[in-house]
């Protein structure tokens, strides 16, 4: 086992990987950004080192510093969060090269999944059903006209290099398909370094349902079951996210956990990863990605498999087998995580910042929160809205649903505007009630298109 371990990241999932590296007796070294001193990621880990300035290409994006304070405390592996550098091949092998061991998968696997289009072939490949689209960068407008008009519309233009919502456009007719077409290219320039897109098949009204997996460094591939993920903000963004999904056949189950496998197998995958599925009404699925690195909403598959994933990763990492077959591997109960971000939902979720004056996190039975608030905390204006995760875990869907919403009613927020009400109204709407929502549930319930309501 690893002695040191550096952090690379900061927020929640800082903290919840210097958890881990305690509860496995192993040292921790976070690192910062000047703006980041107050941090409860740096309070809590057993070293830490400024790495830069505010901006995150300038600290949390620093390869050559993150490196450098990984040499100078002599941590022997890096933990990369999600986010920043999680999924670039090039830190992963920068990682190789130092002699430091990178938590998470082979620099190969994270560079073929990297490529959305590509991805798509690979999973084709092991027999996983695919969205009709096109399996490779597109090389033209006159292959995108053609390959649109078999696809059929609506249909998504995705950036190749896409991720985090960001990167998808929807054309609705021929007429449109050229013109968006040269802005998605420019914009995935723009974003992600790359202007290769590729078309897909637009779903009306799908249910996000991705697999977690675990896979060792001896072949041992194993699934964690599935978790739902259709509460999205209108910008693709995760809201609330449950496990398992609700009202799932259990062939459907057991055919997600199959193809999730088999994909994570035909790349020869190690470590945590998660298989990405839409799935229409009739439970036919479909993949649309995979993310080769620790997901937000990890906690809510701990809390029904009873498998502490961070602590595996670290584990896979060291060179340890999975000492568990499939068939170990059972649902316990139902779990359910809301993301509490300091966002204004009515306000095109506007981000706001602020010095956090009181922090009363909810607790009880079944209630853990994942969070680097304390009170007296000023929340940075660089980084991501994340302030805490609100996971809870009962017997039953029904119970798991009123204990979210007493923990979400029970946390009290001061000095930040977050969406706490909005998930209030979401925790009590009638549709999340029933576990029948899609993904343009958050869009109609912004509208006051949804039944039920705070009590
Ligand atoms: P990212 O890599 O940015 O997370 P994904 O490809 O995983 O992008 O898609 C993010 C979200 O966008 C999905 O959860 C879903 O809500 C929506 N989406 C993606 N592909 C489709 C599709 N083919 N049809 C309808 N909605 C889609």
């Amino acid at each position: 086992m690893f002695r040191k371990i550096l952090i690379a990241n900061r927020g929640e999932i800082a903290v919840r990987v210097i958890r881990a590296c305690k509860e496995l007796g192993i040292q921790s070294v976070a690192v910062y950004s000047e703006a980041d001193r107050d941090a409860l990621h740096v309070q809590l880990a057993d070293e830490a080192v400024c790495i830069g300035a505010p901006p995150s290409t300038e600290s949390y994006l620093n390869i050559p510093h993150i490196l450098m304070a990984a040499q100078i405390t002599g941590a022997e592996a890096i933990h990369p969060g999600y986010g920043y550098l999680s999924e670039r091949a090039s830190f992963a092998e920068a990682c190789a090269t130092q002699g430091i061991k990178f938590i998470g998968p082979p620099p190969d696997a994270i560079r073929q999944m990297g490529d959305k289009s590509l991805a798509r072939a690979i999973a084709r490949r092991t027999g996983a059903p695919v969205l009709p689209g096109t399996e490779h960068a597109l090389q033209s407008e006159d292959e995108a006209v053609a390959a649109a008009r078999q696809i059929g519309f609506p249909l998504l233009i995705k950036a190749a290099a896409g991720g985090g919502g960001r990167g998808i456009r929807r054309v609705m007719s021929e007429d449109e398909l050229l013109p968006a077409l040269r802005i998605a290219q420019s914009e995935a320039q723009a974003a992600f370094g790359s202007p290769e897109v590729y078309l897909e098949k637009y779903i009306p009204e799908p249910r996000h349902i991705e697999v977690q997996i675990l896979a060792d460094e001896y072949g041992k591939v194993l699934h964690l079951f599935e978790r739902e993920c259709s509460i999205q903000n209108p910008r693709h963004q995760k809201m609330i996210e449950e496990a398992p999904a609700p009202n799932l056949r259990p062939e459907t189950r057991r055919a997600l956990g199959d193809a999730a496998v088999k994909v994570a197998q035909a790349v020869g995958y190690q470590n945590a990863g998660t298989i990405e599925f839409l799935m229409d009404a009739n439970e036919n699925f479909y993949f649309i990605e995979m993310n080769t690195r620790l997901q937000v909403e990890h906690p809510v598959t701990e809390a029904i498999t009873d498998i502490d994933i961070v602590q595996w990763q670290i584990r896979i990492a060291a060179g340890e087998p999975l000492p568990f077959e499939q068939d170990d591997i059972t649902i316990r109960g139902h779990a359910i995580e809301a993301r509490l971000t300091a966002e204004i939902p009515e306000q095109d979720f506007t981000p706001s910042t602020g010095r956090i004056s009181e922090w009363t996190p909810p607790g009880g039975p079944g209630v853990r929160v994942d969070s680097h608030l304390y009170t007296g905390y000023s929340i940075p204006p660089y980084y991501d809205p994340l302030l805490a995760k609100i996971i809870v875990h009962a017997p039953t869907r029904d119970q798991a649903v009123a204990r979210l919403q007493r923990a979400l009613h029970e946390t009290r927020i001061a000095g930040v505007q977050t969406c706490r009400d909005f998930l209030l109204r979401i925790a009590h709407s009638e549709e999340f009630r029933a576990g029948t929502v899609s993904t343009p549930f958050v869009p109609r319930l912004l509208k006051g298109r949804v039944a039920g309501g705070v009590r």
